[in-house]
């Protein structure tokens, strides 16, 4: 606990320019970090400085620039695999983001590998990045979706998902933590079993990576994804970590350039990993300001940041829990710093726009989960979603704009 109580948040927030504006005349309450998370300087900087000093494209031409630059795009590259306590460098995928690590992982491992009879197993809490893929993969293959179901509290039934487990399954693809409700899920437990039967497992760590230590190996996984916008990185860049010899095995998605070692016009050879799945030039400086915003996080620590957060989380939900008339959806026993909940008789539209006056950010609707909101029988909820920098005095800003929102609909 005593790195919680040295966390030194007020240092942290000025390494954000844009905490320390307003937003109609208030201080800014940034608490939308789930939909995306604001940028520290040194990735802005990391950006800047490729673009004014050594911009060129990567990997083929024979000049300085183009050398440090690849430099510096494979540089990022080994800074996700130590990020991810990844083996391997060349596992690492970059893509744009989760959404297209999941489309890549059931285009290509998927097309070649699952067929009529076959199941994808998901949970009833992913967000729609981590359904339709697969929906779109049943459609081609002839496979079967199965949805392992979660409780009133948003926790996954564990026993209902060992029995949905079979030699049928192929795939589980589950959510790491979940962005809706904020349930963290046992993904070391749920791989196990789900490699008993000989499934493979496929992670979608959006909400888990910029919030908690990732390590693959001891998850013992076999895909996992992240967006880098969501881990204080630029928008638009993200990577997928495979297992070598599944991304050696899998055919490739995009055709183009860099994904080939030769193409005659009778046949063309698909270059090593992970250069076959990145076809044509890829996002150079973003990447480069990944690296950058994922070596930031590690200097601060993961173990410390998470610990920070589920102080603010319980400081938080203790704060909401005291308003009248709220009601918090996902009451998970192990839940990250997401709290999503509904107002009596308010519309959550209407509450964001409140919050809002008073300078605070959320997000309120289905966050692309529709499935989960069905499941509560809700229409949206209102989402705080926290990140490292926001503070218990922050919650408190929160649970006032609340109260002042309940006023208003009286
Ligand atoms: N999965 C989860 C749990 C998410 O929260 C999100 C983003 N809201 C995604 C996947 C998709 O991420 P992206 O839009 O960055 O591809």
């Amino acid at each position: 606990m005593n790195h919680v109580k040295t966390f030194e948040v007020e240092a942290l927030r000025k390494d954000f320019p844009i905490l320390a504006r307003t937003v109609h005349g208030k201080p800014l309450v940034y608490l939308d970090n789930g939909a995306s998370a604001q940028k520290p300087r040194c990735m802005i900087d990391a950006i800047r400085h490729v673009y004014e000093q050594e911009y060129a494209n990567v990997h083929r031409a024979a000049h300085e620039l183009s050398a440090a630059c690849t430099d510096k795009f494979e540089a990022a590259r080994r800074t996700v695999q130590r990020f991810l306590n990844a083996p391997e460098d060349r596992e690492v995928i970059f893509v744009r983001g989760t959404t297209e690590a999941i489309n890549l992982v059931a285009q290509t491992w998927g097309r070649a590998n699952v067929k009529a009879g076959d199941e994808i197993l998901i949970t009833a809490m992913e967000h729609h990045s981590n359904i339709v893929p697969w929906q779109m993969l049943c459609e081609a293959s002839g496979a079967r979706l199965v949805v392992a179901p979660m409780d009133d509290t948003g926790t996954l039934m564990l026993p209902e998902f060992e029995k949905r487990l079979s030699p049928r399954t192929k795939l589980l693809a589950c959510v790491h933590v979940s962005n809706a409700l904020g349930t963290v899920n046992p993904i070391e437990w749920m791989a196990q079993k789900a490699h008993a039967v000989g499934a493979l497992v496929m992670v979608d760590g959006a909400q888990a990576a910029p919030h908690q230590r990732i390590d693959v190996q001891k998850l013992g996984v076999d895909f996992y994804a992240f967006s880098g916008h969501k881990a204080f990185g630029p928008t638009g860049i993200g990577a997928l970590w495979g297992r070598a010899e599944l991304l050696e095995a899998m055919p490739p998605w995009q055709g183009g350039g860099e994904m080939i070692k030769s193409v005659k016009f009778e046949q063309t050879t698909y270059n090593v990993i992970p250069h076959k799945f990145e076809a044509g030039t890829p996002n150079i400086a973003d990447t480069i300001g990944l690296g950058a915003s994922l070596e930031y996080l590690m200097g601060i620590g993961l173990d410390a940041i998470e610990a920070y957060e589920h102080e603010l989380l319980a400081y938080a939900t203790a704060k909401l829990g005291e308003i009248p008339g709220l009601r918090i959806v996902g009451t998970s026993q192990n839940k990250a710093g997401v709290i999503s909940f509904v107002l009596d008789g308010i519309h959550s539209a209407d509450a964001g726009m409140i919050l809002d006056e008073q300078g605070i950010a959320v997000r309120v609707g289905q966050h692309c989960a529709e499935p989960v909101m069905d499941f509560f029988k809700l229409h949206g909820t209102i989402r705080a979603s926290f990140a490292f920098y926001n503070t218990m005095h922050e919650a408190d800003a929160l649970a006032a704009g609340i109260r002042k929102v309940q006023e208003l609909f009286k």
